[in-house]
C-alpha cells in the first residue's frame, strides 16, 4: 500500500461575496512509502486545502483521502486518533499554533498527552534534541525563540507520535532567508533518520526541486502536470510550469524577466470563478481555440531526458497543445523520410 492515494477529491466551498470557490477539482495523487511528493503552485492553487484533507482538517465533498491504506476522509473518531499518530501537519506559521503563555516543554507534552503517550522529561528531552535544539529551551516561553527555533518546535511537535508521515505546508517560508537552508537540512535529516513520507508544499519550484522525487504542479485547484522531480523541474512541459521555471532561473526576482520569457502575463483568475476549457488559457501563450472550450485531462506522456535515458515513473501532463506536439513528433519519426 502507498503512503497516500487520493483519488478524485473535489473541495469547493461558499465565500462570502465570492460564491463557491474551486479549491480543488477531482485532484488525484499517490505517494509510496519513503517518498518525497512536491507540491507547487502560487497561492490559491489548492494547495494548502490539499494538505488540511490529508490530515482530516477538512473534509472533501467528492473523492476518497487513503493514509497507509486506511481511508480517512470518513473515518471514525477512534480510527482517526490512529491516523492522527500516522500523518501530521507542519504548519508556515508554527507561532500561530503555539500558546503564548506555554512554555515549549509543556507544549511538547500537551501533544504526548492527547495521545496517550509518555510526557516526561526525557522524551521532550529528546524531541527538542531530535530537531537540533538544546533541552533547556523546555523552559522559555515561544516568543523567547527565533523564527528558526520556533519551527524546530513547530516540527518536534510533529514528530512527538512518531508519525510516518509528514505534510509539510509551506515550512521555511516565514523564515529569514539564512534559516531557510538549516531548516531544510534539518528536514532532510529527519526524513532519513526516520524513514519518513514527505509531502512537500511551496509556492518555490526552486526549493522543492532539491528534495523532492517526485513533483506536482498545481494550478487553480487542478494538476496540470506531475512526474519525476528532474523531468518537471528541468525539462518542464506544461506552458505553467514553465513560467515557474523561468521564474526560479532567473535571478533577479521582478516577475517582469519571467513573463518576458514565458509569454505568461496577469494574476490568477479567481478561483470562484474558474475559466472555462483550460484554466490556465487567459494567461497561456500557446493558448488555442480548443483551449477555451475544451478542459484537457492530466494523461500521460512519453518523456525521455536528453541523455536518452527514461526518468522513473509516470509523468502526466494536462495540455491540449503539448500532448498534440508530442504525438506529431511521434508520428513524423514513424514515417518514413
Ligand atoms: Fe495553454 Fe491550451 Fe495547454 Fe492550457 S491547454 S496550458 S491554454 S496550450
Ligand atoms: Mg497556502
Amino acid at each position: 500500500t502507498p503512503a497516500i492515494d487520493v483519488r478524485g477529491v473535489v473541495r469547493h466551498y461558499r465565500s462570502p461575496g465570492r460564491g463557491v470557490v474551486h479549491a480543488l477539482d477531482d485532484v488525484s495523487v499517490r505517494v509510496e512509502r519513503g517518498r518525497v511528493l512536491g507540491i507547487v503552485g502560487e497561492s490559491g492553487c489548492g494547495k494548502s486545502t490539499l494538505a488540511r484533507l490529508l490530515t482530516r482538517l477538512e473534509r472533501p465533498d467528492d473523492g476518497t483521502v487513503e493514509v497507509l491504506g486506511t481511508r480517512i476522509d470518513n473515518a471514525k473518531r477512534g480510527p482517526l486518533r490512529r491516523m492522527r499518530r500516522t500523518i501530521q501537519l507542519v504548519f508556515q506559521d508554527p507561532y500561530a499554533s503555539l500558546d503564548p503563555r506555554q512554555r515549549v516543554g509543556a507544549a511538547l507534552a500537551e501533544v504526548l498527552d492527547v495521545h496517550g503517550l509518555p510526557s516526561g522529561p526525557d522524551r521532550v528531552g529528546e524531541l527538542l534534541e531530535q530537531v537540533g535544539l538544546v533541552a533547556a529551551l523546555a523552559e522559555r516561553y515561544p516568543h523567547q525563540l527565533s523564527g528558526g527555533q520556533r519551527q524546530r518546535l513547530g516540527i518536534a511537535r510533529a514528530l512527538a507520535v512518531r508519525p510516518d508521515v509528514l505534510v509539510l505546508d509551506e515550512p521555511v517560508s516565514a523564515l529569514d532567508v539564512s534559516v531557510r537552508a538549516e531548516i531544510m537540512n534539518l528536514l532532510v535529516h529527519l526524513r532519513e533518520e526516520l524513514g519518513l513520507t514527505f509531502v512537500f508544499i511551496s509556492h518555490d519550484l526552486g526549493m522543492v526541486r532539491h528534495f523532492a522525487d517526485e513533483i506536482a504542479v498545481m494550478y487553480l485547484g487542478k494538476i496540470v502536470e506531475i512526474g519525476p522531480w528532474d523531468a518537471v523541474s528541468d525539462e518542464p512541459l506544461h506552458p505553467y510550469t514553465r513560467a515557474l521555471q523561468a521564474a526560479v532561473l532567473i535571478p533577479d526576482p521582478t516577475r517582469d524577466a519571467a513573463v518576458a520569457e514565458t509569454g505568461v502575463t496577469g494574476e490568477v483568475p479567481d478561483a470562484a470563478a474558474p475559466p472555462t476549457g483550460c484554466r490556465f488559457h487567459p494567461r497561456c501563450p500557446l493558448a488555442e481555440d480548443v483551449c477555451r472550450t475544451e478542459e484537457p485531462a492530466l494523461l500521460p506522456v512519453p518523456v525521455f531526458r536528453k541523455d536518452g535515458t527514461q526518468p522513473s515513473g509516470e509523468h502526466r501532463l494536462a495540455c491540449h497543445v503539448v500532448r498534440r506536439r508530442f504525438a506529431e513528433t511521434a508520428e513524423a519519426a514513424q514515417s518514413p523520410a
